[in-house]
């Protein structure tokens, strides 16, 4: 059995390294590569993309499988064996139902499809990727059919990033909170927004990436591990426990736009190098969902980043960095303006109260379009309507309507936005267990010192990988499921606050 055990091991190994080295091939496209290696470039990492999936759904991995089952039930559930076992049958299961033929037509669409989007956001060219897009939701369908006995067409696609969840559930919860958030909002949208001119003036780049990285080193995030590049939409990606990367995108008349988006990443970034080191190389050396992680994003950027603790340190700081622009302006005035609240266009730049209307509606069209209730074509115009009805806003072009997120010109449609939402509710709650545990988080995060939150984050959230489903680390680190509260109660007290509400 040990000896299978370390079989399945090295293939899992090879299966690593052929999809570490996709990544790289994808960060370089996002960062580096000239347009003109797109269409190669598209070929390579399909070529990688299939020889993953063949290797990872061979015969040899699902015999493996079956000869470790007892060696599984004789260990216990928590033991890294048993866990490593149990999550890459899971998955096997999964992508053994996907043909290798569908993995690499997907790879290769997708590839072509973002270098489309890169030219068609800035020139408002919906049409020039419409063609994409149709592409991308034949395929969406096709993937979802691979696992027939789905109640929504959407649930297996769902259940990819978010395992557990169904559009059903998602919807349930979107509507509580929905119901929650409306009188939040329309208390302090009575009153006049902050006034965020502060943030507007001009900021050069280079300091602006030199003070957020001071911010994510205090927060624990490994230079030696990691770095950060510029890009068109920021992600975190990551080619070994060791080589976990960020990127970055910086507005010179818009300091919030860089910093919070490496705040963003480096929350993303903490979990991957916070994973025990013994699963490098094995399915396990993941984050465990796409809420989860969203969690940490949102943790660390929001939670933590937009506290008056974490700015009653760092605001000084700020000030020396760039003294014409903010010697003049008082930490409060800086506070309100990184909190202000308005309804508006894009989602990356929302605001942590209205942000989630702005995923509602994204998870809607997803289920519409997979449904067939609305056509790709429609889109643009149902983006707008949308805007209007749920945020008060209209979009003066499609580059900030349907075309702002990249997520479905290189990803499938469906399962894309939910982990957004669901991640802001995970980040309060956790938090609030971590309070719970170690009160004396907010001393320490108004001291710059973030040592003990991210020591108790790695022992509960981060080290166990995907070991743990994302409803068993909810559990484990806040001892009960996944529940709206803890995130009204932090609106509530923050912004109650702020607006003496
Ligand atoms: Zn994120």
């Amino acid at each position: 059995m040990e000896a299978k055990l370390t079989e399945l091991k090295a293939r899992l190994q090879e299966v690593n390294d052929l999809d570490m080295a996709g990544a790289v091939l994808g960060w370089d496209q996002a960062t580096y590569m000239p347009p003109g290696g797109a269409e190669a470039r598209g070929r390579q990492m399909a070529t990688l993309g299939r020889l993953s999936h063949e290797k990872f759904t061979s015969d040899e991995v699902g015999q493996l499988l079956e000869d470790l089952k007892g060696y599984e039930a004789g260990r216990p559930y928590d033991a890294n064996d048993a866990g490593l076992i149990r999550v890459t049958r899971r998955e096997y299961e999964r992508r053994v139902k996907v043909p290798a033929a569908w993995v690499g037509r997907f790879a290769e669409h997708s590839a072509a499809s973002y270098q489309a989007w890169t030219v068609a956001r800035p020139a408002n060219d919906f049409a020039a990727v419409r063609p994409n897009l149709e592409k991308t939701l034949d395929l969406s369908r096709e993937l979802a059919n691979y696992f027939p006995g789905y109640q929504h067409i959407a649930d297996p696609l769902i259940d990819f990033s978010d395992y557990g969840m169904k559009a059903e559930s998602v919807r349930a919860l979107f509507a509580e909170l929905r119901a929650a958030l409306r009188p939040i909002m329309q208390a302090i949208t009575a009153h006049p927004p902050a006034d965020d001119s502060c943030l507007m003036q001009v900021y050069p780049e280079a300091a602006q990436l030199a003070f957020g990285a001071e911010i994510i080193k205090a927060y624990g995030y490994d230079f030696n591990r990691g770095r950060q590049d510029k890009t068109h939409h920021p992600f975190m990606t990551k080619f070994s426990l060791g080589d976990v990367r960020i990127t970055t995108r910086v507005k010179e008349h818009d300091l919030a736009e860089a910093l919070f988006s490496t705040l963003h990443e480096a929350g993303h970034a903490m979990y991957e190098q916070g994973i025990d080191r013994a699963y490098e190389g094995t399915p396990l050396a993941n984050g465990t969902s796409a809420g989860v992680h969203e969690s940490q994003s949102r943790l660390w950027e929001n939670v933590v980043g937009r506290s008056r603790a974490l700015w009653q340190h760092f605001y000084p700081k700020l000030q020396a960095a760039f003294p014409q622009q903010l010697s003049g302006v008082p930490l409060e005035t800086f506070y309100r303006a990184i909190n202000k609240v308005q309804k508006s266009l894009i989602r990356t730049d929302a605001d942590e109260v209205t942000y989630n209307l702005h995923v509602m509606l994204r998870l809607d069209f997803e289920l519409d379009m997979l449904d067939g209730k609305l056509a790709v074509r429609d889109l643009p115009e149902a983006w707008h309507e949308r805007y209007d009805s749920d945020l008060g806003v209209t979009a003066p072009n499609d580059s900030d309507g349907v075309l702002q997120d990249v997520h479905w010109f290189a990803g499938t449609i469906g399962g894309a936005f939910q982990g957004y939402t669901l991640g802001n509710i995970l980040g309060a709650q956790f938090y609030a267990a971590a309070l719970k545990a170690r009160p004396e988080i907010p001393d320490e995060v108004a001291q710059g010192q973030f040592g003990t939150l991210h020591g108790w984050l790695t022992e509960k959230v981060y080290q166990p990988g995907s070991k743990y489903t994302a409803a068993e680390v909810v559990e484990r680190a806040t001892g009960g499921p996944l529940a709206i509260g803890p995130y009204i109660s932090y609106l509530r007290n923050k912004y109650g606050e702020l607006y003496e509400l």
